[in-house]
């Protein structure tokens, strides 16, 4: 697998907004933000799409949820409500090749989402 811009965020090459950092994801504001808040959890390891999720990174996946939920309890906006997205492939809106959380928050959402 190539590698991302993302790798370079974990290998801190170049610089990011992170927000949360442990030995399995980083999480860190989305430079293009569409809401109030809006960051990404990744995991450390690079996985390229949904569909390249493995039997073996259901802790690493599990993990992205657990600590998006985490942040909105610390951050003040789990009550409130938010959005967590992860698109995959041309259809799903995705453009980079390293599975990430989007965490959305701060604002009503509508739905559908297009
Ligand atoms: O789901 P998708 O692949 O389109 O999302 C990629 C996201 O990564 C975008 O929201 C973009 O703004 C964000 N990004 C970032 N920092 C970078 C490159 C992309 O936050 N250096």
């Amino acid at each position: 697998m190539s590698e991302t811009i993302f790798d370079k965020i974990i290998s801190r090459e170049i610089p990011a907004d992170i927000i949360y950092d442990d030995d399995l994801v980083l999480a860190f504001n989305d430079i293009n933000a569409q809401a109030p808040i809006h960051f990404l959890v990744i995991p450390k390891k690079p996985i390229a799409t949904i569909n390249d999720i493995s039997d073996d990174d259901r802790m690493v996946v599990g993990h992205m949820m657990l600590v998006a939920a985490k942040l909105a309890k610390k951050m003040g906006f789990a009550e409130e409500g938010y959005r967590t997205v992860m698109n995959c492939n041309e259809f799903g809106g995705q453009s980079v090749y390293h599975i990430h959380l989007h965490v959305l928050a701060g604002k009503l959402m509508g739905w559908p989402p297009y």
